[in-house]
């Protein structure tokens, strides 16, 4: 599944968030989304997951313009990992798992036997099985966004959007989680905070600034010190490790 935001425009006042902003990932690409604080990640993502209506520029998934499509339609096609939730009620893990299986029931249409199995198997998948009946809001935030993502991935939809996912997580589970979407095989638009893990995970990467894009292409392409030191304002090295793979050290 193809998904794309086409010039899109985002304004508060008079305050221009996203300026004729145009990104897309292909089937089953992994994209990355960089650059600093306030530069409009998550206002480009509330766009494409359909929080946030643009007021230019549309959004499409295989060629159809989200707006004609119904919210239960997208949501059978998107799922979302977003940087910040609160529920008003105390839900378990179990029922906050099993929201992600509501876009498939018809009205009124009780979860079966096999919601609750996904619910279970999406718990596995994460490591969180032996929470399923802990009050979702007793969970640490790292243990939370665990859950999030358990949630999208019983959501069972080709294409997945996440907002610094890796937020919260220590670094085993910061390389857990990503692996474990990088596995899947659906098409994956991520905000990610961290240089290196977008460089080890992404296969294509754009560079948010003041509500443009300033770069994009490969990791490779895009994370050169010059890169760095233009948007992000810091001296870095670009080293690699045994295995070829490519770092940035922060002077
Ligand atoms: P990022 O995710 O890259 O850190 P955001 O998309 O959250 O950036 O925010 C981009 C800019 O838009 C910030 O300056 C933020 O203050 C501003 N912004 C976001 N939402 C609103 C809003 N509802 N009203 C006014 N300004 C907003
Ligand atoms: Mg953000």
């Amino acid at each position: 599944m193809k998904i794309s935001a086409e010039d899109i425009g985002v304004s508060y006042g008079v305050n221009e968030i996203l300026k004729e902003v145009s990104i897309y990932a292909k089937n089953k690409e992994f994209v990355g989304l960089i650059g600093p604080n306030g530069s409009g990640k998550s206002t480009l993502l509330k766009c494409m997951y359909r929080v946030l209506k643009p007021h230019r520029g549309c959004v499409m998934l295989d060629g159809t313009p989200l707006d004609k499509m119904s919210y239960k339609h997208s949501a059978q096609s998107i799922a979302v990992v977003a940087q910040h939730n609160s529920y008003q009620f105390d839900f378990s893990v179990k029922e906050v798992v099993l929201m992600g299986r509501a876009p498939h029931k018809k009205i009124m249409e009780r979860d079966d036997a096999r919601d609750y199995r996904m619910v279970e198997e999406a718990l596995e998948q994460v490591g969180m099985s032996q929470f399923i009946e802990r009050s979702f809001s007793t969970l640490s935030g790292g243990e939370q966004q665990r859950v999030l993502l358990a949630r999208a991935l019983a959501q069972q939809t080709k294409c997945l959007i996440l907002d610094e996912p890796t937020n919260h997580l220590d670094i085993t589970h910061q390389l857990q989680l990503l692996k474990i979407v990088k596995n899947l095989d659906v098409t994956v638009i991520s905000a990610i905070h961290d240089l290196n893990l977008a460089s080890m995970f992404c296969d294509r990467l754009y560079a948010l600034k003041d509500g443009v894009v300033v770069a994009k292409g490969t990791p490779k392409e895009v994370l050169t010190t010059e890169f760095i030191r233009e948007v992000y304002h810091v001296e870095s090295e670009i080293v690699e490790d045994s295995n070829k793979n490519r770092h940035i050290l922060f002077l």
